[in-house]
C-alpha cells in the first residue's frame, strides 16, 4: 500500500524546491494518478475530474498539468499508450535514474523499474551496432501482465 499523504506531501516539496507550484489543480490531477495505481489518459483524467468536483477541466489544461508534473519528475509519460504514470520512487531516497516501463498489451497496465546498467549498455549498444540509435532514454516494454497472460491461457 502506498502512503498517500506522505507521497503528496514529498511531492509538494518537490516542487518547491524545483521552483515550481503545487497548486490545487496541480494537487488534484497528481492525487487521481496516485490514487489509480495505473496509466490514465487526459481524457480518463478529465471524465474522472469532473465526476469527482463537478467542475469540467479542458483536455488542454490537463496535458498543461501532465507536462508540468513530468517535469517535476513526478509522473512519467508512456508514449506508446498515450498515458501518464505516477512516479512510483517518489518516497525513494535514490536519485531517480532512467526508468524503463513494462505495459501489458491487453490491460495497460504499467509498471516503473530499473534495468541494471549492464544489461541498458548492452541494449545500447546491440541497438548502435544494428545502425539504429536509441531516440529516449528509457524503453516502453510490451508484454502481458500475469493476469492477462492466464486469461489468455485459459481462453485457448
Ligand atoms: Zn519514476
Ligand atoms: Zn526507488
Ligand atoms: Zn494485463
Amino acid at each position: 500500500m502506498i502512503d498517500f499523504e506522505k507521497v503528496i506531501e514529498t511531492a509538494e516539496v518537490k516542487c518547491k524546491e524545483q521552483g515550481g507550484r503545487f497548486t490545487l489543480k496541480r494537487k488534484r490531477i497528481f492525487s487521481k494518478l496516485i490514487t489509480a495505481e495505473k496509466a490514465l489518459s487526459p481524457y480518463e483524467l478529465a471524465d474522472s475530474y469532473h465526476n469527482e468536483f463537478g467542475t469540467k477541466m479542458p483536455v488542454m489544461s490537463i496535458y498543461r498539468i501532465l507536462d508540468f508534473l513530468e517535469g517535476m519528475k513526478l509522473v512519467h509519460k508512456i508514449n506508446s499508450i498515450n498515458k501518464y504514470l505516477a512516479c512510483s520512487h517518489i518516497l525513494c531516497s535514490h536519485q531517480h535514474k532512467s526508468p524503463q516501463f513494462l505495459i501489458c498489451r491487453n490491460c495497460q497496465k504499467c509498471e516503473e523499474l530499473y534495468l541494471k546498467k549492464p544489461l541498458l549498455s548492452e541494449l545500447q549498444s546491440e541497438v548502435q551496432s544494428s545502425g539504429f540509435q536509441l531516440t529516449t532514454s528509457y524503453t516502453e516494454i510490451s508484454c502481458l501482465c500475469n493476469e492477462c497472460s492466464s486469461k489468455v491461457f485459459l481462453a485457448k
